[in-house]
């Protein structure tokens, strides 16, 4: 699937709903999250909507392997070489907007197991 015209992310990348984008390339896009968890706190989405990161594994590993890369540009570009990159995937663990979207949070410490 390449958009959905209700997904709130998609409508981010294409520029329909406004968003504090840092990284625009071909295939991958990404965003300040609007309720930021940590001082850097982006949001990397591919730019083919599929519902979570499941889906886009299965999809497209190469695309899937790029959002790992654009993670780390982001953070390299904010200076941190220290980062988390999360992808919730699927309600029961957390996730709310079913566009695959891999978190990118740095610049506090952080504790392991999450919660
Ligand atoms: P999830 O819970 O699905 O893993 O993460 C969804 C993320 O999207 C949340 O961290 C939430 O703060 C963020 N979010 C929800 N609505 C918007 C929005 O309109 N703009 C931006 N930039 N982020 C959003
Ligand atoms: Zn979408």
């Amino acid at each position: 699937m390449s958009a959905d015209p209700d997904c709130l992310f998609c409508k981010i990348i294409a520029g329909d709903v406004p968003g504090d984008v840092v990284h625009r390339g071909e295939r991958t896009v990404a965003f300040r999250d609007i309720n930021p968890q940590a001082p850097l706190h982006v949001l990397v989405v591919p730019r083919d909507h599929e519902p979570n990161a499941a889906a886009s594994a299965g999809a497209d590993a190469a695309m899937f392997a790029e959002i790992a890369t654009t993670a780390r540009a982001v953070a390299a570009a904010e200076g941190y070489d220290d980062y988390r990159l999360v992808f919730n995937t699927g309600a029961g663990v957390g996730q709310t907007v079913f566009h695959t979207h891999g978190h990118v949070l740095a610049g506090r410490a952080m504790t392991w197991p999450p919660g």
